[in-house]
């Protein structure tokens, strides 16, 4: 009876684990490899994002505009380094992997600064193409901290906690300012 008893002792493991006691050590595992790819991507998002919003800045005409962008340039290195304290909590070196879906994020943004002309329109471009990146990095941070969740991983929640709310703000930053954006040029509609 060597087979029974080694299955007993396998469930006595995996309940003293940080899972609850319905999830096997398997999908622990395989949740935890999920939660490292799913920060590596992110990882590789915010320090490319470092470069990225320079060129929106340099391109943005309104004030308000360069306001945010500058300001959010500043978070977004904030978030590199807190993307590194979580690879800390969980005693992982931090690795960046490329993330294609905000790569081609990136890319349209660029192509919609190269097609437009300074001004109003170019500033409601790169408004538009802004949200869709904070709208990606919304969405991966609430699946990363939930998978934290999950996972009984109390620091990484806080800090996946705090640069989601940072992305929140921005993005919601970014719609006020398109509110404004919008009412210049249509000011600027009238004098002509
Ligand atoms: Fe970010
Ligand atoms: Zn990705
Ligand atoms: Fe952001």
């Amino acid at each position: 009876m060597a087979a029974p008893m080694a299955v007993q002792q396998a469930k006595k493991k995996s309940s003293g684990s940080i899972m609850d006691e319905t999830k096997t050590g398997m999908e622990s595992s395989q949740l935890m490899k999920l939660f490292e790819d799913s920060l590596k991507d992110i990882y590789w998002s915010e320090k490319a994002l470092t470069k990225a919003i320079p060129k929106m800045i340099k391109n943005a005409t309104s004030e308000e505009l360069i306001e945010a962008l500058k300001n959010h340039l500043e978070e977004t290195h904030e978030q590199v380094t807190r993307c590194e304290d979580v690879f800390k909590s969980i005693d992982k070196k931090a690795t960046a992997k490329k993330c294609e879906a905000m790569d081609g994020l990136m890319k349209e943004g660029e192509e919609i600064m190269k097609e437009c002309e300074e001004g109003p329109m170019c500033d409601a471009g790169i408004i538009a193409a802004g949200q869709k990146i904070e709208h990606y990095e919304i969405a991966s941070y609430g699946t990363l901290r939930q998978f934290a969740e999950t996972l009984g991983l109390e620091e990484a929640v806080e800090l996946l906690e705090a640069t989601l709310e940072e992305e929140k703000a921005a993005d919601m930053k970014l719609t006020e300012v398109a509110v404004s954006v919008v009412n210049v040029q249509a000011s600027q509609e009238e004098e002509v």
